[in-house]
């Protein structure tokens, strides 16, 4: 038994031996892969490795409620080998709002809204847990983020439910379809500073999830997020390259742009 405090709720208890990345997306990955590892990204680096980052952090009522949370709703519709990809499917259902070569935009209404949103929360707990804790593997300590203290805070409890999404912060989730190397990569958080906010990215299972923290973030990124109330935004990146930072900020100006702004606001 490992007594300690817990990282999200607080409270002393007996702590689970986590995994910072649930242990269910390297079986994924790697069942349907000729390499028997799964592709991990460590910063910069692309490695093959098997490691499953564990540490003791969270208390068995946390574990369970990021589970109940984020984590059934992201396993139920995350990429789970070729053809089998639930959200992509729930996407091309219907038109895009928006489409070109690189990328398309869809709006998700209803009960698959609030699985997407349930998505959203595994990847912001994911962020949250690199942010909150030291992790290691055989290979090293991994790469972490910093959330910022403000926001570390005001994440934690919105993890608990305790307190609303930050104001100055949106959760955007990217979709590598069948032709984007991503859809099968599992990766580790990056960071990157804009000059209105801080952009904290990781990829698991084909959904890249890109956390956008900052006071003077533009307003238009805030309704992209898919913890905001009503239909939920979903980009399908077609290409790695559409998820570089400069790809997507081009695209995110041109869905802001006055001459295509109304085609989002009515889909919303
Ligand atoms: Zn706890």
């Amino acid at each position: 038994m490992f007594k300690g405090r817990c990282r999200l709720c607080g409270n002393e208890s007996e702590l689970r031996n986590s995994h910072f990345i649930p242990q269910a997306a390297y079986k994924r990955v790697r069942g349907h892969s000729p390499n028997p590892h799964p592709i991990v990204v460590h910063g910069s680096k692309v490695i093959q490795t098997a490691a499953q980052t564990r540490a003791h952090v969270l208390c068995q009522d946390c574990e369970q409620r990021l589970s109940t949370n984020g984590e059934n709703a992201f396993f139920r519709n995350c990429y789970s080998g070729p053809g089998q990809f639930r959200l992509l499917e729930i996407l091309r259902s219907q038109p895009p709002v928006l489409e070109d070569d690189r990328f398309a935009v869809h709006v998700i209404h209803g009960s698959e809204a609030a699985a997407v949103e349930q998505m959203g929360y595994m990847g912001l707990s994911v962020l949250w847990k690199s942010a909150a804790h030291s992790w290691s593997d055989r290979s090293g300590t991994l790469p972490s983020i910093s959330l910022g203290s403000p926001y570390q805070e005001q994440v934690r409890q919105y993890l608990l439910g305790n307190g609303p999404f930050p104001e100055h912060g949106a959760m955007i989730l990217e979709v590598s379809d069948e032709n984007n190397r991503l859809i099968a990569v599992t990766g580790t958080p990056t960071t990157s500073k804009w000059p209105t906010h801080y952009l904290h990215c990781i990829d698991i299972c084909g959904i890249r999830f890109n956390l956008l923290l900052g006071g003077r973030m533009p307003m238009h990124f805030k309704e992209l997020s898919v913890f905001r109330p009503g239909p939920k935004c979903v980009l399908i990146a077609k290409r790695q390259e559409a998820m570089l930072a400069q790809t997507y900020r081009e695209h995110l100006e041109a869905l802001a742009g006055s001459r295509r702004d109304h085609t989002i606001e009515r889909s919303l």
